[in-house]
């Protein structure tokens, strides 16, 4: 994917967002939790990484395969449930205090939802 198709896909889904996204965070351990499509967007991600460069969403090291992953950040527009996104945290900032994680989240989102904030904490 080029970056000018990804700018693309990033418009759609901030257009499809409405400016609200339902996010959760997830151990990988955990992730029979996440509702359907999220579940499978949370595969295919993990599955893609031996081949696609992906990074921490908050340390920004490359995450190389399944094993170096402690949680998945993955979110959806509140009100439509044929999209989603999937990012990825580090086993090592996994252990790193919630609201630090918190934080690199909501910058991630807000490519998203520009200026957004979590309306509930994080669990
Ligand atoms: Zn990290």
């Amino acid at each position: 994917m080029n970056r000018r198709t990804r700018r693309g896909e990033l418009a759609r889904y901030r257009q499809r967002s409405g400016g609200m996204l339902l996010t959760w965070l997830l151990d990988t351990a955990d992730l029979d939790l996440a509702p359907g499509l999220l579940a499978i967007s949370a595969d295919k991600w993990l599955a893609s990484l031996p081949r696609m460069r992906r990074r921490c969403f908050c340390c920004f090291e490359p995450l190389v395969d399944r094993r170096g992953v402690g949680a998945l950040l993955l979110s959806r527009p509140a009100h439509v449930d044929d999209v989603a996104t999937v990012t990825g945290l580090c086993q090592s900032c996994w252990t790193r205090p919630l609201h630090e994680i918190e934080a690199a989240a909501t910058d991630v989102l807000a490519a998203a939802v520009p200026g957004g904030k979590f309306a509930d904490p994080v669990l």
